[in-house]
């Protein structure tokens, strides 16, 4: 058998039954990434002149009561980009027309992946405006390997953690929170061929994008490359540097730009 690799790894059937059986055993630990859908979640704000997402609604159908005495349902409202939610490369005009760039036509092959947490926790406590470069991708690449091709690689900055007008850190000159810088988004994309980029923030662009070339250079290279951005992540401190496995399922709104989601990690 030797030098006969097919015959070494395990088939397709036999890594499912494996995966199957440590998600039976919580061996492998599910972690959840996704902050609550609550009408109290910071929603990104645009200067005024702009069109605004609006925030996530609930508004009661019945609740056992004359209006349904068996039942209980809401209706619920809010924009694409609310709450921990998925940019499709529509959402930019970079990736306006690319092939299958909205929510109902992205190939859910890309939805499911191994994932990179690079760990900013101490730079974006020490700087509201952290930019990760080229450089700190490299540091983490010395210590734990290549990004591999086709991965998530997520910015952990502990932002999560910070509640109401702290989260959207809103000043006179417009917002203040950390995100990667052009080079670096292009880095992983040009050079690692990632499958999208997410961030604890509001955005996966730092607060302060718009001054950069080009402006919003996470939202402009990411889609206009086809890749996939994730917003409002929670619970990245959880996560190993490599070795987990991602699954973000937007919703399948149809010519939809983004949308709320459940993620989950995969956990060894
Ligand atoms: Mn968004």
């Amino acid at each position: 058998m030797s030098g006969d690799n097919a015959k070494d790894q395990p088939d397709a059937a036999t890594l499912l039954a494996g995966l199957a059986a440590g998600l039976a055993s919580a061996e492998i630990r599910i972690v959840d990434l996704t902050h609550r859908l609550d009408p109290d979640f910071p929603i990104i704000v645009l200067p005024p002149e702009f069109g605004q997402c609006a925030p996530f609604r609930m508004e009661e159908i019945s609740r056992y009561d004359a209006r349904g005495p068996a039942w209980h349902w809401y209706n619920i409202s809010l924009g694409e980009h609310a709450g921990t939610h998925f940019d499709a490369p529509i959402h930019w005009i970079s990736g306006r027309d690319l092939p299958n760039n909205t929510t109902d036509t992205l190939p859910v092959q890309k939805l499911v992946g191994q994932v990179c947490v690079i760990d900013c926790e101490a730079e974006s406590d020490a700087d509201d405006d952290y930019e990760m470069g080229v450089d700190k991708i490299a540091a983490f690449e010395a210590e734990h390997g290549e990004i591999p091709a086709q991965s998530w690689v997520l910015m952990r900055t502990g932002w999560s953690r910070r509640r109401g007008a702290d989260y959207i850190n809103l000043r006179a000159d417009g917002a203040h929170s950390p995100g990667p810088d052009a080079a670096a988004v292009r880095f992983l994309v040009e050079q690692r061929d990632i499958i999208g980029f997410g961030t604890e923030t509001v955005g996966t662009d730092t607060g302060q994008a718009v001054h950069a070339d080009p402006p919003y250079p996470a939202h402009y290279i990411l889609h206009g490359a086809g890749r996939y951005g994730l917003q409002c992540l929670a619970n990245l401190d959880q996560l190993p540097p490599t070795g987990a496995v991602l699954v973000a399922a937007p919703l399948k709104i149809r010519q939809g730009t983004g949308s709320p989601l459940r993620v989950l990690a995969l956990v060894p």
